[in-house]
């Protein structure tokens, strides 16, 4: 493992033991709960969302330390965006996460979430990475449903 991997573990173990934006939102108007059944991830987010954009954005969950600091980064990097710019965003999440383990990552435009290029290595692990987004993008739509990473 080199020194930038060892860095970007180090932010998912510090995400997953002091995640951001934790706890339910007072005045959310969009909710959605998501569930990774092979790895027994559990995420539930509140959004606020007005005029097409995230005001503001929390979670709850219970699961790997891999969800749990996907959730929380995803709360930082998504407030205060508009709802196709988290598409936008999710779009380039999931190429990083599906790209070849031996492909440079362009970082330019994901921030944070550069950190997650190590989950390539560990394909049962990238549906624990990418849950959280998958369960945003069910809020933005609002239809309720539970989403799994199995259906
Ligand atoms: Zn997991």
């Amino acid at each position: 493992m080199d020194d930038l991997q060892e860095l970007y573990q180090q932010v998912i173990l510090d995400h997953n033991k002091n995640p951001k934006n934790f706890g339910r939102l007072e005045n959310s108007n969009r909710t959605a709960e998501g569930y990774n059944p092979l790895c027994g991830d559990l995420v539930q987010l509140f959004l606020q969302v007005e005029n097409e954009a995230i005001k503001d954005i929390s979670f709850l969950g219970s699961g790997c330390a891999i969800s749990k600091a996907s959730a929380s980064i995803m709360t930082t990097e998504l407030k205060g965006k508009t709802a196709s710019q988290a598409e936008g965003l999710f779009k380039k999440f999931q190429q990083l996460l599906t790209s070849d383990i031996h492909s440079a990552v362009d970082t330019k435009d994901l921030g944070k979430l550069a950190i997650f290029s190590g989950v390539r290595e560990f394909p049962m692990r990238i549906k624990c990475a990418s849950l959280s987004w998958h369960t945003m993008r069910s809020a933005l739509r609002q239809n309720g449903e539970t989403v799994s990473t199995e259906t």
